[in-house]
Order: structure tokens, then C-alpha cells, then sequence
């Protein structure tokens, strides 16, 4: 990233033609150091952290650094968001800039999955550490997972109905909640369900068991105490987390979207299902999910597939009617 848009209507713009009655005629170029500094530095745009004397060393101003700003902020160029200053309307003068961190770990990841390149991700460490955490409070072998494929056949949750070839392993309570890698905290789900599941920590296993009437073989139990009264029916949201990590706890209000919301919002706005099932995909299998890969938890969805994912080659084609800027 190494360059930033600049708007034809800068020339003669009000808010310019002001800036430079009380900077003088060098407000242009003040302002685009200001803006190449920031976009290289901070580029969500932010001077939260950045005192006066930073702000003009940013723009290269040679006079009073808190005459500078007071007039960059008169001039509404920049203002207080309340948690400090920040570049008036960055996000949607400089997309390009903006989402260029998110761009960087978006094309990690396509190298990865492209040259199985080792991506740099902190989140590849902690998951084989939990992993190697897991396996010792429980471990199962390829036989035992085989045998209950054979007991199940299907999805335990959706019992086949989304059409996929079963199954996934998936972990009742997650590794990253502490979940075992016994074989009595897995439980086949097909990859929709799997990639749906989110904070539930279901045995859909005895629902299973329960509506057919029969009995779900004893070594597959969760240990008394583990297992979290799921012999009930799902509630709509079942979520019986036992003890949240305080990383949870903080990020309780993150409700994250079900596949079909994603693929309507990215159908609404003409952009492909497939594309946001990858987009899906990549942050439900997130580990935990529906964090990036700095571990920070995705917080906004629509705004992040909007920065992230919605770009020229995701956009639904039609036959004889290229967009003008392919
Ligand atoms: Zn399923």
C-alpha cells in the first residue's frame, strides 16, 4: 500500500479554501504529509495517543503545533470522536488505506491455501498448543471415531437434512474452552453444522439418541459434571457455557450471523454465495470463532465482509455485462 485517493473536488473546497486563511497557501501540501504520515502510521486513521506536537511533526507544520490542530479541527478536518482525535471521515475517503491491514491478512491466508505456506498467525500457535492441551485430558483413536460414524451415519444435529457428506469431528465442548479430545466430548456433524455452531456446546449426540429411543453407548458419555443437562430439547439459543474464559465473558454480545444472513447480505448487494461462504467459512472455523487473525474478535460482521470481502472479483456477473473496472 502506497498510495491514497485524493477527490477531484478537493481544488476550491470550501473546508481547504478555509484551512489555508488561517495556515496559509501550504494547507494542500500539509495536508496530504498529514494524510501520507497517517495512512503509513494509523491506518484506521486514528491520532488517538498523537499529542499536538505529533500532529504537526505528522504534517510538517513549522509553527505552533496547538494553532495547527485548533485549525485543522475548525476546519472540521479532523475532529474528537470522544476517544480522541481522528482523520474526519477517513474510513470513506480512504477505503484502500483503511482496509489495507485487513487486506494483508486476507492474502496471507490465499497464500496459504494456495503454496500451504505456513501462515505467520499467533492463533496457528495457540491452536496446537490447546490441541497438544486437549489430547492430554482425553484422546481417541481412529477406531473408536470410525465406529461411532458407523452408530450415527448421519449429522447429529441436522440428521442429514443439509444435504452434505457426513462428518466432522467436532468437539462438544470446544478445545478452546477446554473441551478433551476424548472421543466422549466428539460427536459427528456435517460441515454446515460444524461451520454453524458457534458458543453451543450441545451433545447433540443424546438428542439423537433420545428421539430415536435408544441408548447411547456408555463410553461415549460425557463425564458427570461435564456433561451440561442436555437431554432436554435445544432452546432456540442453547448455550449452556459452563465457565466462560474471561476472553468470552468480554465478547459476550458478539452474536455471530447464521450462513443464510451472510449469503443474503452478500446476495442483497450483488456479490456471490460462494464468495460469502468463504467469507463464512473462514471466520466460523476461526479458532476461536469469528476472530481475525490478530485473535481480535470480529466484531461488526456486515462491516468487516463489506471491507474485507467485498471486492471486484466477488461480484455476481452477468453474462455479457462486465463491470466497467474488470
Ligand atoms: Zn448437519
Amino acid at each position: 500500500m502506497d498510495d491514497l485517493r485524493i477527490k477531484f473536488s478537493i481544488i476550491g473546497h470550501p473546508k481547504l479554501e478555509k484551512l489555508k486563511l488561517i495556515v496559509g497557501n501550504q494547507a494542500f501540501e500539509l495536508l496530504v504529509t498529514l494524510w501520507i504520515r497517517v495512512a503509513q502510521n494509523r491506518p484506521h486513521g486514528n491520532l488517538k495517543e498523537l499529542d499536538n506536537v505529533d500532529i504537526a511533526l505528522y504534517a510538517g507544520w513549522k509553527g505552533d503545533p496547538e494553532e495547527f490542530v485548533e485549525a485543522l479541527k475548525k476546519c472540521k478536518w479532523i475532529k474528537d470522536n470522544g476517544n480522541g482525535l481522528e482523520i474526519q471521515d477517513w474510513r470513506e475517503h480512504q477505503p484502500w488505506v483503511f482496509f489495507a491491514p485487513e487486506r494483508s491478512e486476507r492474502a496471507r491466508q490465499a497464500a496459504h491455501a494456495k503454496w500451504g505456506t505456513k501462515p505467520q498467525r499467533a492463533a496457528q500457535k495457540t491452536r496446537s498448543e490447546r490441541m497438544r492441551v486437549a489430547k492430554s485430558k482425553g484422546n481417541h483413536t481412529k477406531a473408536e471415531w470410525e465406529e461411532m460414524m458407523i452408530f450415527f451415519g448421519v449429522c447429529v444435529k441436522c440428521e442429514g437434512e443439509s444435504g452434505l457428506v457426513c462428518c466432522d469431528r467436532d468437539h462438544i465442548i470446544p478445545v478452546y474452552q477446554g473441551g478433551s479430545h476424548g472421543i466422549n466430548n466428539i460427536q459427528p456433524l456435517c460441515a454446515k453444522c460444524n461451520a454453524s455452531k458457534g458458543p453451543d456446546n450441545t451433545d447433540y449426540r443424546l438428542l439423537f439418541c433420545e428421539k430415536r429411543g435408544i441408548e447411547m453407548p456408555a463410553k461415549w458419555m460425557q463425564p458427570a459434571g461435564i456433561s451440561l443437562a442436555l437431554t432436554s430439547a435445544p432452546s432456540p439459543n442453547p448455550s449452556p457455557n459452563p465457565k466462560p474464559t474471561p476472553k468470552a465473558k468480554k465478547n459476550k454480545k458478539f452474536i455471530p450471523p447464521k450462513l443464510k444472513d451472510v449469503i443474503q447480505f452478500f446476495t442483497e448487494n450483488k456479490y456471490t454465495e460462494e464468495s460469502a461462504i468463504q467469507a463464512f467459512k473462514y471466520y466460523a472455523d476461526g479458532d476461536p470463532p469469528w476472530t481475525d487473525s490478530r485473535g481480535n474478535q470480529v466484531r461488526g460482521w456486515k462491516q468487516k465482509m463489506r471491507g474485507v470481502w467485498f471486492k471486484p472479483e466477488n461480484i455476481i456477473k452477468k453474462k455479457g455485462n462486465t463491470p466497467p473496472w474488470l
